[in-house]
């Protein structure tokens, strides 16, 4: 039997501690914030989940992985389709046949495919430079303008002609009537909220958890005590940040609750003006098909934020010269760190969706316990 410390009550915390206590191992979890699930936590405001840390929706295409979270939740069938909101005109996202009749008028693929083509062909096959000439090579000016350049703008806090083209690699576009965002074979929102998930996992009695304890208050004395420690926090700030500092891009929540029964008429609508300072306004009911109490909603709108120590850090800035800093992190870490597992999106230093969070825990459960 191991004694592990897990340091973090996210999703890949909390699918190592259930694995490892299921196999029989003593399993302690600490958690600095005062709630379970890290950011897919959500919390019944007048009988609606609100998704404290932006909106959360579940998709995959991996059976394996949907079958596991199912045993923790029942998923109703929530099918995302935003829609953008620039400057009060309405356009359905992803891009597809609704967006272009909206935009051009056109009926047919082939009649959008033309106008997409003789849009784009203004950079007359020039290499793109930053990230504007990138969205044009890909959509034309018409979606890059409406639909693109505020939006990511203010996403990432710097004018597109001064970001990378890199960023966006490929924009997909769809010569279909279908405003389902994703093409994974499952998606939903966990009926009752995301955090029974986590609690459920960490529901074992070989597991005890302690909220409101930072690992770094006695990071020595856990390393001392515990066989190994499966860290999900941040990599850089673990080495006291010695080889420098990871970027991260932060968020700012400001929640509201109204008198009313739907505000928006969705749950996701995503402003793509560069004047409105957020990015986009949530309405909680709508993931659950308008369920909670009459004449209430509750709405929240998303606004990025650059990081510095100390604030949240959402999203890994994965360009080149972190990925590079990162990977120095990963050497210190497979040398001098050697009964330390450094997992999630903060431990590894990498976007991940849920499903992919999921994944990566059961990969190393799997390296640790089947070897
Ligand atoms: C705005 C937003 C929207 C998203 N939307 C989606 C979506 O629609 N679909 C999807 O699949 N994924 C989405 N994601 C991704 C999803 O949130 C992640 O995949 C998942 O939360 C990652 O889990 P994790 O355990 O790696 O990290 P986290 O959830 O961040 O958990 C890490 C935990 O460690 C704790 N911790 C850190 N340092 C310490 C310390 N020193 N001591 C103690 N505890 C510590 C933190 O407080 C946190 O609770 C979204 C992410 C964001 C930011």
């Amino acid at each position: 039997m191991t004694k592990y410390l897990v340091v973090g009550a996210g999703l890949f915390g909390a699918t190592f501690a259930f694995e490892a206590a299921k196999r029989g191992h003593e399993v302690k979890v600490i958690e600095k914030r005062g709630h379970l699930a890290g950011n897919i936590y959500t919390k019944e405001v007048h009988g609606i989940q609100v998704h404290q840390f932006g909106a959360h929706i579940f998709h995959t295409s991996n059976k394996k992985i949907w079958d596991y979270v199912n045993q923790f939740a029942e998923f109703n069938r929530y099918t995302n389709s935003p829609v953008a909101n620039y400057n009060g005109e309405i356009y359905n996202l992803p891009f597809n046949m609704n967006t272009f009749n909206k935009l051009w008028g056109v009926i047919t693929p082939k009649q959008a495919q033309a106008k997409i083509d003789e849009q784009r062909s203004i950079l007359a096959g020039k290499k793109p430079e930053n990230l504007e000439e990138q969205a044009i090579s890909l959509v034309g000016t018409d979606i890059y303008e409406k639909l693109i350049k505020g939006y990511t703008e203010k996403q990432w806090g710097h004018k597109t002609t001064e970001l990378p083209a890199f960023i966006i690699r490929r924009l997909p576009v769809r010569l279909t009537y279908d405003n389902n965002y994703f093409n994974d074979s499952y998606q939903g929102i966990p009926m009752g909220g995301y955090t029974q998930i986590v609690e459920k996992m960490l529901q074992h009695e070989n597991i005890t958890v302690e909220l409101n304890k930072d690992f770094f208050a006695k990071k020595e004395e856990y390393l001392r005590d515990y066989d190994k420690v499966v860290f999900t926090g941040m990599i850089d700030e673990f080495f006291d940040y010695k080889l420098g500092e990871l970027e991260y891009r932060s968020l700012r929540f400001e929640t509201e609750v109204l008198d009313e029964d739907n505000y928006q008429g969705n749950a996701v609508v995503n402003y793509t003006d560069a004047k409105t300072p957020f990015t986009r306004i949530i309405e909680h009911k709508h993931f659950e098909f308008g369920k909670g109490e009459k004449n209430k909603t509750v709405i929240t709108r998303e606004y990025p934020a650059d990081w510095k120590r100390g604030d949240e850090p959402y999203y890994p800035v994965n360009n080149k010269e972190n990925n590079a800093l990162y990977k120095t992190y990963k050497q210190l870490a497979d040398t001098q760190a050697q009964n330390v597992i450094f997992g999630g999106r903060l431990g590894q230093y990498r976007y991940y969706n849920m499903d992919q969070v999921i994944g990566a825990a059961l990969v190393t459960v799997d390296k640790e316990f089947e070897g």
